[in-house]
């Protein structure tokens, strides 16, 4: 028996963090919520998430630079961090996957799969 996943969402709209959290509570995941990447850098290191939902454009230091902060530290380096973007461009994408991200998820994200998405990159880990 595998314990419930521990879930560290980064985003600063409400509705979007509303609905993520639902989405991953509804299937019995754990959520963890940060609204700036300062925060949710201070969360992970203290709640040892399995993976992290990271916004990019959030105020302050924005989600690639967080990435790299937790990649930098070895209390946070192994976990599994993983782009949530409002962008369908290619160029994006190939800048997050050169940044280091996991994998990356489209925002509005959609409702049917998001769950199961995240189990699959909890499972999945870094990808190195
Ligand atoms: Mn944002």
């Amino acid at each position: 028996m595998t314990e419930k996943e521990l879930v560290l969402i980064v985003e600063d709209n409400d509705k979007n963090m509303k609905l993520a959290r639902d989405l991953l509570q509804f299937a019995g995941l754990r959520t963890l919520e940060a609204t700036s990447a300062e925060d949710g850098i201070a969360i992970a290191l203290r709640e040892h998430p399995d993976i992290v939902l990271m916004d990019i454009q959030l105020p302050g230091m924005d989600g690639i630079a967080a990435l790299r902060k937790l990649r930098e530290d070895e209390r946070t380096a192994r976990i599994p961090i993983v782009a949530l973007t409002a962008s369908v461009m290619k160029s994006d994408r190939d800048r997050f996957d050169a940044a280091g991200f996991d994998g990356f998820m489209q925002k509005p994200v959609d409702v049917r799969t998001f769950a199961a998405e995240v189990r699959r990159f909890c499972a999945q880990g870094r990808r190195t």
